[in-house]
């Protein structure tokens, strides 16, 4: 018989696993399972931009495993013609700092994954006369909402199916799979007694202002710091970080702060068009979940696959981690190695 496998979550962690999944596995039954689905899911309001973000030091390894994959990943797809159709673009900017840099400071070895990263001379620096220091690099960005659309199509071309609900209790679905792979980011809270995954608002503006080309962070080591990255239809102007705040209205006090910081820093901003102010919960965990496990199901044993948790880095590390549980689910379905790494290598 086929085997049965079930995605809970349909953001851009659990529809890239989706893909993933059902492509290396194409005589499995694949069901995605969700209470939302793009574009209403955390990545759509996301600025898409490629850099590991408010992410525990104790995970530095394992984010920087996978989002090497994942920028890979981007990058091929920034230089192949669907780039248009998917807006995904490679980005160059700074990193600017207010303060002297402190020799003491270490520089996050995830730079090491792009093409290109130098500091700024001092020249450049005469153009930012409130900003003592800082880096300029090139990475890649994408609009998430056309990103996902192009990845659900995939997912049901290949045989894939979805069903649109909100699951209360993991017995809902388990009963229905062989596999069950959970990928409901902030819900594994209560579907799977998780206390370490907690909640980490985000608050942004999305403006129109095409005259902005490159990207903008300040302070990037201060919680609340401004950030500014264009896209191809819109700039996203952030940011704050709400540790333990469920708020996913936007605050319009909230709003004009985050906005009058982001004009002191870059006062080109100062006559864009704001389109729209957006919040979301980032999936915040120290170390974000991607593993195996089985759980007892009214007296069944059911494998569970974990992909959650990746705070202010989700779309930075979702090719990756996509096929690491398509390595898992491969295995569990008794795949030799050899095969494994040929048919991953292929997606
Ligand atoms: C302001 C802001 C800016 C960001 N900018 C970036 C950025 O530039 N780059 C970057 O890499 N990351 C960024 N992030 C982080 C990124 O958006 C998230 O890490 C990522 O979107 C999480 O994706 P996910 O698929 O894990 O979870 P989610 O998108 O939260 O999806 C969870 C899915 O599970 C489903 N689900 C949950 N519970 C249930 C249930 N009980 N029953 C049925 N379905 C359920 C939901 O409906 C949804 O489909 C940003 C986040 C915020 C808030």
């Amino acid at each position: 018989m086929a085997p049965r496998i079930v995605i809970l979550g349909a953001g851009i962690n659990g529809l890239s696993s989706a893909v993933c999944v059902q492509q290396a596995c194409p005589l499995a039954q694949v069901q995605l399972v969700a209470e939302h689905f793009s574009p209403d899911t955390t990545g759509d309001g996301s600025a898409g931009f490629w850099a590991p973000h408010l992410m525990s030091d104790k995970s530095a390894d394992m984010v920087k495993r996978v989002s090497a994959v994942t920028y890979e990943h981007l990058v091929k797809l920034a230089y192949s013609p669907l780039a248009g159709l998917l807006k995904i673009q490679m980005l160059s900017g700074y990193c600017l700092y207010s303060k002297p840099a402190d020799s003491s400071e270490e520089v996050p070895t995830w730079f090491e994954i792009l093409e290109s990263y130098r500091n700024l001379t001092e020249k450049e620096m005469l153009r930012f006369p409130k900003e003592n220091n800082g880096v300029f690099y090139t990475t890649v960005t994408v609009d998430v909402t056309a990103y996902m659309a192009w990845l659900m199509k995939r997912f049901k071309e290949l045989g894939g199916t979805i069903r649109q609900a909100r699951i209360e209790k993991i017995e809902e679905i388990a009963g229905d799979c062989d596999i069950l792979i959970n990928c409901s980011a902030l819900s594994s809270r209560y579907l799977f007694n998780d206390k370490e995954i907690k909640p980490v608002r985000g608050q942004v503006w999305k403006i129109r202002a095409p005259w902005i080309k490159h990207f903008y962070i300040f302070d990037d080591h201060v919680l609340e710091h401004p950030y500014i990255l264009p896209g191809v239809d819109f700039v996203t102007v952030g940011g704050n970080a709400q540790e333990g705040s469920w708020k996913t209205q936007p605050d319009p006090d909230e709003a004009r702060r985050i906005w009058d910081k982001a004009v002191e820093r870059l006062p080109p901003l100062q006559y864009a068009t704001p389109l729209r102010s957006w919040a979301g919960l980032r999936p915040w965990r120290e170390n974000p979940r991607l593993e195996s496990d089985t759980i007892d199901v009214q007296g069944r044993n059911i494998k569970v696959i974990h992909n959650y948790g990746h705070g202010g880095s989700g779309v930075t590390m979702h090719w990756g981690c996509a096929l690491e549980v398509t390595a898992m689910v491969l295995e569990t379905l008794g795949t030799d190695q050899e095969q494994i790494k040929l048919l991953v290598s292929r997606l």
